[in-house]
């Protein structure tokens, strides 16, 4: 029996992972599913797959909860501090999935590590804002790692521990989003809805407006370089349309090698809990190799591209004010308060901002630094003139 734990149970990471579980439900121990508002979904989980405790985060969906649930044995929890309640150092559990959306994720994140033999991390923020913490922690506790989101996944998967100056450089795929092949007038038009729908994958709100702005692929370059401890210079980007291919590395050797799957996150997230084991997934057409159809990447169109450039050589705080500005902002668009192109725009001249960029000399400390500069950006930006 694996012991598990999924924080963001109940959004489309953790759910895809819960419906690969429910085909090999005897073979797994639920000990924790985590949400922040949608009490109903986690309840419904929580019941189907026996799990041993929950964590509801907003206070009114916990009071709720505490309620429906009253004559149970699925404890209930408010937050993330109770995980010392609820787990044991010395007899960790097997796997844990991170998938809760944005910033929010870093602490539970950084609070598992000690209680997991193997972390699987979806959530992008926590990695780009928290890694050097999240890397302390991991050798600190003996823990593995694996990344879930797809680039990364197969970065790990084809370089299976090779050394780092053994390849020269990583190619990362982007789709181009839904407005690859919009004319250039129309982007200051573009509305919520237009934003998501997201042509190949199927994913949460956030991540999925971060697509069309391309802003996700500027994170994944940044959890690119951290992750796998490489320079800027050894990471491009490449538009494939079909998301077939998720990376490229180029060993110095001669050889590179690729990795194709289906536009599918079921099978990083398959693969993550059951990786070299002969357990039938989804399969791919290989004749899909026919048509790669790989161009480089047009900044005019994506400016949020540009950000890369910017970015500290060395971890930074810089990045947690780039990640708490995109939130921000794309939460501000969801809410119609903001254009899609005024998201590019506010990023861009942010990374400008000299009291911004002095935090490219510091490192992070802890999470309360990190959580602090997160607020603080936030509230800048709502002071900020658009
Ligand atoms: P969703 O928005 O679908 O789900 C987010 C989950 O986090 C939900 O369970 C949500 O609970 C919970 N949550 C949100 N805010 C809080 C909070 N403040 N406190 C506690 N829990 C919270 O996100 P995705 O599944 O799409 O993405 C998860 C992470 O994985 C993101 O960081 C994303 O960048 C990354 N990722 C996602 C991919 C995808 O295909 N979806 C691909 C690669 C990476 P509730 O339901 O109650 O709101």
């Amino acid at each position: 029996m694996k012991k598990i734990a999924i924080f963001g149970s109940t959004g489309s990471i953790g759910s895809s992972l819960l419906n690969i579980i429910k085909k090999d439900k005897k073979n797994f121990e639920i000990e924790l599913l985590t949400a922040n508002k949608n009490y109903k979904k986690l309840i419904k989980q929580a019941k189907f797959f026996n799990a041993k405790n929950i964590i509801i985060a907003d206070n009114n969906s916990f009071l709720i909860t505490t309620k429906i649930l009253k004559n149970t044995k699925i404890k209930v929890y408010k937050n993330f501090d109770s995980l010392s309640r609820i787990f044991n150092t010395k007899k960790k559990i097997n796997y844990s999935m991170c998938a809760i959306s944005g910033f929010q994720g870093l602490k539970p994140t950084l609070d598992i590590i000690k209680y997991t033999e193997t972390i699987a991390i979806a959530n992008k923020e926590s990695i780009i804002c928290g890694w050097n913490l999240i890397k302390q922690d991991l050798k600190k506790y003996k823990t593995n790692f694996i990344p879930v989101d797809s680039e990364h996944f197969s970065i790990w998967a084809l370089i299976n521990n090779s050394k780092r100056n053994n390849f020269e450089k990583i190619y990362i795929t982007a789709s181009g989003g839904p407005f690859r092949n919009l004319s250039l007038k129309e982007f200051y038009n573009i509305s919520i809805k237009d934003a998501l729908k997201h042509p190949n994958w199927s994913m949460g709100k956030k991540i999925t407006i971060d697509s069309a702005t391309m802003m996700n692929k500027v994170f994944e370059i940044i959890e690119a370089k951290k992750i796998f401890d490489l320079n800027y210079n050894q990471l491009e980007i490449l538009i494939h349309p079909k998301s077939y291919l998720h990376a490229i590395v180029k060993f110095n050797n001669g050889l590179s090698k690729l990795l194709v799957h289906d536009t599918d996150m079921t099978i990083p997230i398959f693969n993550s809990i059951y990786f070299n084991k002969n357990i039938k997934s989804k399969k791919i057409d290989i004749k899909i190799l026919n048509n790669l159809d790989l161009k480089k990447i047009d900044t005019v169109r994506f400016p949020v591209i540009k950000i890369i450039k910017k970015m500290s050589k060395k971890d930074s705080l810089f990045e947690t004010i780039i990640v708490s500005a995109n939130d921000k902002l794309v939460n501000l668009f969801l809410n119609n308060k903001i254009r899609f192109t005024d998201i590019s725009k506010i990023l861009l001249k942010i990374s400008d901002t000299v009291e911004f960029k002095k935090f490219k000399s510091i490192k992070p400390r802890n999470i309360d630094q990190i959580n602090k500069l997160a607020d603080y950006v936030s509230l800048k930006i709502d002071s900020m003139s658009v």
